[in-house]
């Protein structure tokens, strides 16, 4: 991807290094229990409280990935960050900023200054203001609006407070535990993220957690699908628009489609526990993933994005 030197976004939040406070006491709320056992959404009234009792979709890397099998991109939508606070941090993620992360940093800005282009002038035509979010770099922990998360929550948009999370160590996991290495796949990654900014400005995010209060776990992971696979067709749409931008290079649409295909939910469990359990998906199977991707890179309209009606 010809990024260098390209504007970057003003939206960018950088956290790292400060530290993002305790996560004590949230041990007991993990959605996660000890034993691992597959993937759950947590549903409301364990927290206690929380953020108005909603919580989302919770996604834990590096450990608690290998773990329980999470989806490594994801929405944490409040509550419980059933981020464990008993096993220590990755220990890259608390080391001084490096020169490579500087260059990661000015990476991400561009990236995110390109998605603020793409969806200004796709609300535009339709008479409205986007309004960007922020994209929050931060090393160890960090505190949110849905609540407290780590290093290992992987890369996750907060609805609460409109911000992207990112600890940019994330994207050495992308490249050796998720077989995804590439820069457009770190770029697909923020596009993904973005894309649930997108459907918190449009009521996608609002609807499905007031629904899915009355939901069973098996239509929740079934709607959560829905939402994930969306997500990935505005990715798709964000890569068309970086190739009109003429900053996308041979090989990168290949980089962001393995990276779609690592990270779908029957690749993933395969790898970590030999087999998959398909009711227990909820961000859609490698083929899903890659096809949503795809088609909303051939069409760059996001109006092609429809996941809610008909099969997926
Ligand atoms: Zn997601």
């Amino acid at each position: 991807m010809k990024w260098r030197g390209r504007q970057q976004s003003s939206n960018i939040e950088d956290r790292r290094g400060q530290g993002g406070g305790g996560l004590g006491g949230r041990m007991g709320g993990s959605p996660f229990g000890r034993g691992g056992g597959g993937i759950r959404i947590p549903t409301g009234g364990r927290s206690g409280g929380g953020i108005g009792g909603v919580i989302g979709i919770v996604v834990i890397l590096g450990i608690i990935w290998f773990a329980t099998g999470q989806n490594p991109i994801d929405i944490l939508t409040g509550g419980s960050s059933g981020v464990p606070t008993q096993s220590a941090a990755p220990s890259s993620s608390s080391l001084p900023t490096s020169g490579q992360e500087d260059d990661l940093r000015d990476f991400v800005g561009v990236v995110v200054k390109e998605t603020e282009d793409l969806w200004t002038e796709v609300f535009a035509a339709s008479n409205q203001q986007y309004p960007a979010p922020a994209v929050v770099l931060f090393t160890g922990q960090v505190n949110t609006a849905c609540g407290g998360a780590d290093a290992r929550t992987g890369p996750f948009y907060c609805p609460e407070d409109r911000k992207v999370y990112i600890d940019l160590s994330f994207y050495d996991q992308l490249r050796d535990q998720f077989g995804a290495p590439g820069d457009f796949a770190q770029a697909y990654v923020l596009a993904h993220e973005v894309g649930h900014h997108i459907q918190n400005i449009t009521g996608v995010l609002p609807e499905f957690n007031r629904r899915r209060q009355s939901m069973s776990q098996t239509d929740a992971n079934a709607y959560s699908i829905r939402i994930e696979l969306q997500a990935d067709c505005y990715a798709g749409v964000w890569a068309n628009y970086a190739g009109q931008q003429n900053i996308v290079e041979q090989g990168d649409f290949e980089e962001a489609l393995n990276a779609a295909d690592q990270i779908g939910d029957d690749t993933l469990q395969k790898r970590m526990q030999g087999f998959a359990v398909p009711k227990t998906f909820n961000h859609g199977t490698s083929a899903q993933r890659k096809t949503w991707f795809e088609r909303g890179y051939q069409s760059g309209n996001p109006s092609d994005c429809d996941t809610f009606s008909g099969n997926v």
